[in-house]
């Protein structure tokens, strides 16, 4: 789960991680007049799950309620594409008014997964600000990495040398410890797969700010962060969302031709078929175990949701379920469906003939394929 920036500098303040003053929140259709400025020049930036909004024009510095009210108007519903956005613009629906910060000297840390050492790795560097990304490719030497324990955290030691190799001023050198140490403790137990604070920032009245936030949560632990589990989730679609709560595992894609399949092995399988056979997947989705005549018509359901569908393939192996059930399943749920795309399955396993006469004496136009390869072809001819 991916937080925005005020989000991850909510949860820096829990660990007395300094930030930036903060105004207020404003969203889309809120006017500026419900935040008490007192204090500028302000930061406004739009609260977005993606960085490099600087050089995209999703930061900017307010010197005077004017411009303040004309920043915030013009940057509410702009449409941001950063380098890490790729083609698809995000649209700015809330941003963040902070006291601004005069900055002195820019720091790159982070704190993030190593999966080759299977522990955490404290990542840093003197010249931050810039995309990290650019710099492990021009000048790897300028980035420090600290493998973790996550027993004993960053340790009093590993974050002296730490302070000392970024050269951090000696008046500021516990500061900074804490913050490192403190860092490193918000990872590991808000389970974190991702801390990072690019910049953090020395002020001119030399005190360190952890002037922006990237901070990332392992689903997989969301259970046991209940309060982070109830943040709004910012990455899915309204499709997903919807699918999520009926307990359909499904992610929404480019292509045009809607799959149901069952195991998520056999779900990606699918879409590299599709691929191979010259179309692309408007989903993943995996109906799960149990592939009865509910969950098939819910996946329907959602499945048609998506208007760029023109074909549906439907790819089911019967193993603890059998082919004839499914086929009893699928022929159930197109009668409670009304599927205006032409519809492909492929059946296999266990009573597969049983299964196939069933779809075949259904009177439903469904397309039967006797394999994948066929079934996806088919697939990508009828959703041209
Ligand atoms: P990002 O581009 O999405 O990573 O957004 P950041 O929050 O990192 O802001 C981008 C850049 O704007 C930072 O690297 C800073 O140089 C600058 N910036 C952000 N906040 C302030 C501030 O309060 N004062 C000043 N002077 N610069 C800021
Ligand atoms: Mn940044």
């Amino acid at each position: 789960m991916k937080l925005v920036e005020y989000e991850g500098k909510e949860i820096f303040r829990r660990y007395s991680i300094p930030v930036p003053r903060k105004f207020g929140i404003l969203k889309l259709g809120e006017d500026l007049g419900k935040i008490k400025i007192d204090k500028f020049p302000v930061v406004i930036k739009a609260q977005v799950l993606a960085g490099g909004r600087g050089k995209a024009g999703g930061v900017k510095i307010a010197n005077n309620l004017q411009e303040a009210k004309e920043i915030a108007s013009k940057m509410l519903a702009m449409k941001l594409i950063t380098h890490q956005t790729g083609e698809h613009a995000l649209t700015v629906e809330e941003i963040s008014i902070e006291e601004a910060s005069e900055i002195k000297r820019e720091i790159y840390i982070s704190v993030v997964m190593d999966r080759k050492i299977s522990s955490p790795v404290l990542i840093s560097s003197m010249e931050g600000g810039m995309s990290i990304e650019e710099l492990a490719k021009n000048k790897p030497e300028m980035i420090i990495k600290m493998p973790i324990d996550i027993e004993s955290g960053l340790m009093d030691f590993q974050a002296r040398e730490l302070a000392y190799t970024l050269k951090i001023e000696k008046e500021l050198i516990c500061q900074f410890t804490e913050l490192a140490k403190n860092m490193v403790k918000l990872f590991i137990e808000e389970d974190a797969s991702l801390v990072e604070i690019n910049p953090l920032a020395i002020t001119k009245n030399n005190s360190i700010l952890a002037v922006d936030s990237k901070v990332v949560i392992e689903d997989n632990a969301l259970f046991r962060h209940k309060e982070l589990a109830e943040l709004p989730d910012r990455e899915s679609s309204d499709i997903e969302k919807e699918a999520k709560k009926i307990g359909i595992n499904y992610i929404g894609l480019d292509g045009n031709i809607g799959c149901m399949v069952n195991g998520a092995g056999l779900a990606m399988a699918t879409l590299d078929t599709i691929k191979l056979a010259g179309g692309n997947a408007a989903n993943f989705l995996d109906v799960g175990g149990g592939a009865n005549v509910e969950q098939i018509t819910k996946a329907f359901k959602i499945i048609l949701k998506d208007n760029k569908v023109k074909a549906i393939m439907v790819n089911i192996f019967g193993g603890i379920m059998k082919c004839d059930n499914i086929a009893q399943g699928i022929v159930e749920a197109s009668k409670n469906v009304e599927i205006k795309v032409p519809l492909i399955v492929r059946l296999e396993g266990t009573r597969v003939k049983e299964g196939k006469e069933i779809l075949k004496n259904s009177g439903l136009k469904i397309n039967q394929a006797d394999n994948a390869w066929e079934a996806a072809k088919l697939a990508v001819e009828l959703a041209r």
